[in-house]
């Protein structure tokens, strides 16, 4: 028996790797800050980073964008205990976090 597979046709991305249009499945689980995804042109479920994908659909975005929220550790702060916003930490931290379009 196989299992079928329900796909949001609104969560698309395209991969770096595959020019096929690929669909989001759900958080990874098995893999830090990576998303599960379904690749068509494999037939197969793969393990993405934000880094590998390109092109997205509006969708997608938010929906990375919620994800990285609830997925990226807490910002860097000072020997004092504070936030330092002008920091090289704070802004390696920031620029991490941020799809690039
Ligand atoms: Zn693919």
């Amino acid at each position: 028996m196989k299992n079928k597979i329900e796909l949001d046709e609104n969560l698309w991305f395209t991969h770096r790797c595959c020019n096929e249009k690929h669909y989001l499945t759900g958080n990874s689980r098995f893999f830090h800050g990576k998303v599960y995804a379904w690749c068509p042109k494999k037939s197969q479920s793969i393990h993405v980073s934000i880094s590998e994908m390109g092109s997205m659909s509006i969708f997608c975005n938010y929906w990375i964008n919620g994800f990285l929220s609830g997925s990226i550790p807490n910002p860097p702060i000072n020997s004092k205990g504070d936030l330092d916003l002008l920091g090289d930490e704070y802004k390696k931290w920031d620029n991490s976090s941020k799809i690039n379009y």
